[in-house]
């Protein structure tokens, strides 16, 4: 008997509706929990029939099916940037260090990024377990391996500069994009956040971004100029404004 005709048998056997059984445990609860949180209206969600179509219709997205071989849910709260990274870097094939939970398996994991002295070095992972990371250590984190970065500060490009470089590089194999952005500018809960961006949509000038925190957010496909504006809020951390890398083998 498999586990599902035993669970039925069980509430044949003790002659109790499922509907009682349902209602009992929304009362139990209090309220019945979404998995994710509600997007606000300026948002689509790529799991819809509309977000599936603004993926079908693009002509930038390269990133995307290497991206989401690799999308991982982000260890703990505050290692959106190592999850972004460890996406990153399988995505490009850079050579990995063993992962204990798979044997002698090579693959980036969020544990074992931080393996690396030289990574250790920018920032341990105790630290980036507290507190996060800025721009500028997002990509020296990503330079303690071989890869190449540049970092662009939302305050110092203007909507077309992103729009042009991010679409470029969505067009192009074998280079990737992360997004610096504060959640509560795009009607999000709230701070600053990290994530790739997987694909472009011309039509209407949306940016999907591939949200790491998958626990909390759906992938989002989200306006060019609102993405930029939350790129060119100011990280208390740095001082500077958030903003963007872009990432290359070296
Ligand atoms: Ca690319």
């Amino acid at each position: 008997m498999n586990s599902r005709t035993y669970h039925i048998g069980l509430l044949k056997a003790i002659r109790i509706p499922l509907g009682a059984v349902v209602l009992g445990f929304c009362l139990a609860t209090g309220r019945v929990l979404p998995q994710t949180l509600p997007l606000s209206e300026t948002l689509i969600d790529l799991n819809s029939t509309e977000g599936e179509t603004l993926l079908i219709e693009s002509q930038a997205r390269n990133d995307y099916l290497p991206l989401s071989i690799h999308f991982v849910t982000q260890d703990n709260l505050a290692y959106c940037g190592v999850a972004s990274i460890v996406m990153v870097l399988n995505a490009l094939s850079i050579p990995a260090p063993e992962a204990s939970e798979f044997g002698t398996y090579r693959i980036f994991t969020q544990e074992n990024f931080f393996s690396n002295a030289q990574t250790k070095q920018v920032l341990p992972a105790e630290v980036v377990s507290r507190q996060g990371m800025t721009l500028e250590q997002l990509s020296q984190l990503l330079e303690s391996y071989p890869v190449q970065t540049k970092v662009f500060h939302g305050g110092d490009v203007t909507l077309e500069e992103f729009r042009n470089l991010a679409v470029k590089n969505l067009q192009e194999p074998d280079n990737f994009v992360l997004v610096n952005y504060l959640r509560k500018a795009i009607g999000q809960e709230s701070g600053g956040h990290i994530s790739p961006l997987a694909a472009y949509n011309e039509q209407t000038d949306r940016f999907l971004i591939l949200d790491v925190s998958r626990y909390k957010y759906p992938p989002i496909w989200i306006q060019a100029e609102d993405l930029w504006q939350a790129m060119a809020t100011v990280d208390s951390a740095s001082g500077k404004t958030r903003g963007f890398v872009m990432v290359s083998p070296r």
